[in-house]
């Protein structure tokens, strides 16, 4: 910026609560992670201040931040709806199996998107058979990016779409939408088990209506799927038999597709605790 232009444009203090960037909910609380944001773009660094506790509003000037925002934090984590089972799933405490690559690949790809986020421009679609890690990764990434200050939402996508059916069927066209507002607008979504729903032409429909508005608004949305692209038995069926063609075709747009091979955990957990 030229210095005339500094003149003209003066960094001015603004309201906290402004209409045009409306506050995140999250916290600063004093003594808490926030106050320790640290300079470096580790993962726990706020997007918006990157730990200076001011964010500047385009064409405006500068406020405190979002992130020091009393009791916010607390706010995002229950809003983002995580289920309880996976309350503290976190990438501290997702462990690859030894010996297992493509375990320790996904984390990376999880740790890599938290920390570069919002520099990022696809999600990631985990693939992989039941107990591989794939829903403890995506909530460790909505985790690790509300703890920089980046609301996020999950959803399992079978209790999302029986919310939507119940919705229209019992009330009108407006709960629906009420429902898919913040599906739509999430910063981050996790969609999880993405093609677990009986493929009717109701449940296609409804699932490119959803994916295809946050496809053409550009946001970045993280998907679990049992289902695979290739098939290991003339039987299996695949992500696009389930989703069908043009869903799939976004999807390789929108996302990084990421395999995780390995034993159920839940099996292996089962194992130990008997021997
Ligand atoms: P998936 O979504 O692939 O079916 P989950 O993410 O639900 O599997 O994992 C099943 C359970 O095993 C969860 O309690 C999860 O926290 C745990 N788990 C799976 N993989 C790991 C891992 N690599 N490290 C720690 N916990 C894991």
């Amino acid at each position: 910026m030229s210095s005339d232009n500094a003149k003209k444009l003066p960094l001015r203090a603004v309201p906290e609560k402004d209409a045009a960037t409306p506050a995140l909910p999250f916290d600063g609380t004093p003594g808490g992670d926030d106050d320790a944001a640290q300079s470096d773009a580790s993962p726990s660094t706020c997007v918006y201040c990157y730990g200076a506790g001011m964010e500047v509003v385009a064409g405006k000037g500068a406020r405190r931040c979002r992130c020091r925002e009393q009791g916010g934090r607390t706010k995002m984590l229950e809003g983002a709806r995580i289920p309880r089972r996976y309350d503290g799933c976190s990438l501290h405490n997702y462990f690859p199996a030894p010996n297992n690559g493509t375990q320790l690949k996904a984390f990376n790809y999880a740790f890599r998107l938290v920390r570069e986020f919002p520099a990022v421009d696809r999600g990631l679609l985990f693939m992989g058979t039941v107990g591989v890690g794939k829903t403890h990764l995506s909530v460790a990434i909505l985790r690790g990016l509300m703890e920089r200050g980046v609301p996020c939402l999950f959803y399992e996508f079978g209790s999302l779409l029986k919310e939507i059916q119940d919705s229209y069927n019992k009330i009108s066209h407006t709960s629906e939408l009420r429902l898919l507002a913040p599906v739509y607008q999430a910063e981050v979504l996790v969609l999880d088990e993405l093609g677990a729903s009986k493929p009717t032409d109701w449940v296609r429909d409804t699932m490119m209506q959803i994916i295809g508005t946050r496809y053409n608004d550009k946001k970045l949305t993280i998907f679990t799927t049992n289902y695979l692209d290739a098939r290991r038995a003339s039987t299996d069926e695949t992500l696009e038999d389930r989703v069908g063609v043009r869903l799939r075709s976004r999807l390789f747009e929108m996302c990084k597709t990421v395999h995780i091979e390995g034993e159920d955990y839940r099996r292996r957990y089962d194992e130990q605790q008997k021997s």
